[in-house]
């Protein structure tokens, strides 16, 4: 059944006969609540999200697949963290709860984000507590349950799952980057969180199909995965979660947030590839 939380999210069903696959993308919105009040530059603000990424996956309810995306913006709270990652230097008060911010969180790119870039300040005020819990609870806890109930769903349904949590990357690394500035990256990174949130045979299959279409791929190499491949990633327990990244120069101007002419190309093979992986998964439910 396909759900709609106006501003918040969209769940599409599959449009076919179900497979045990569900793809995300939770950092493709561009819908900027009212109640934002960044005070950076709008074009530096956008160069969190991962625009049009929900269009290039546009075909997984076709294939029989879930398709959970976000529609807030990636800076104004991220999906893609823990709730306790809380960057107390933005807030105006201490945190009533617990608070574990990760090695994102000290980039200022943590469950709120505090940098729009290395130097670029997203706020030039503090947040209130009741701000920072009223994102939590209206974007970011609906979009993780709702994540969660579908992949346990098809689980529960098929005895086994495949999550594809899809984003796409700038071009070219900067400082706060894991592998330091000005790297050009490969033109997919697969992240499995080091081999611990899929089993082998899922990313080895998943950058085989991708490699063969001629792309270059590297493998939890600067991205391994954050918050949502951890939290549905239990291979033991038959939940194989993946994230994929693209490299933004195969299909955008980042700078603009245009589409290049690759776009269309890229979309062509993404559509294969989720062709790919719904067939990888039916596959290995049907001799389960
Ligand atoms: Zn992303």
């Amino acid at each position: 059944m396909n759900r709609r939380i106006p501003g918040v999210l969209t769940l599409e069903a599959p449009a076919v006969p179900e497979v045990p696959v569900v793809f995300d993308s939770p950092h493709s919105g561009t819908v900027y609540p009212d109640d934002f009040d960044y005070a950076a530059p709008e074009h530096i603000v956008r160069t969190g999200e991962d625009t049009y990424v929900e269009e290039l996956y546009a075909a997984a309810p076709g294939f029989g697949a879930a398709f959970l995306k976000a529609h807030f913006p990636r800076a104004y709270i991220d999906a893609n963290r823990a709730t306790a990652d809380i960057d107390q230097e933005l807030l105006d008060e201490p945190w009533p709860g617990p608070v574990t911010p990760s090695i994102k969180t000290t980039s200022g790119i943590g469950l709120i984000w505090r940098m729009a870039r290395p130097g670029c300040s997203i706020y030039a005020r503090k947040l209130t507590v009741a701000e920072v819990k009223t994102r939590i609870d209206t974007y970011h806890q609906p979009y993780q349950h709702i994540l969660m109930e579908t992949v346990s769903g098809v689980k529960q349904r098929f005895g086994r799952v495949w999550h594809v949590n899809c984003h796409s990357m700038p071009a070219v690394s900067d400082e706060r980057s894991p592998e330091g500035a000005g790297i050009r990256r490969a033109d997919f990174v697969l992240g499995d969180r080091d081999g611990t949130t899929c089993a082998p045979d899922f990313t080895a299959y998943v950058a085989g199909e991708i490699r063969a279409m001629g792309y270059r791929v590297a493998l939890n190499d600067p991205f391994k995965g954050v918050e949502l491949v951890r939290m549905v990633g239990a291979p033991a327990e038959g939940r194989h979660s993946l994230q994929i990244e693209v490299n933004r120069d195969l299909f955008l101007d980042d700078a603009t947030k245009v589409k290049t002419a690759g776009f269309e190309k890229l979309k062509a093979d993404i559509t294969t590839l989720i062709g790919k992986i719904c067939d990888f998964a039916k596959a290995r439910t049907e001799i389960a």
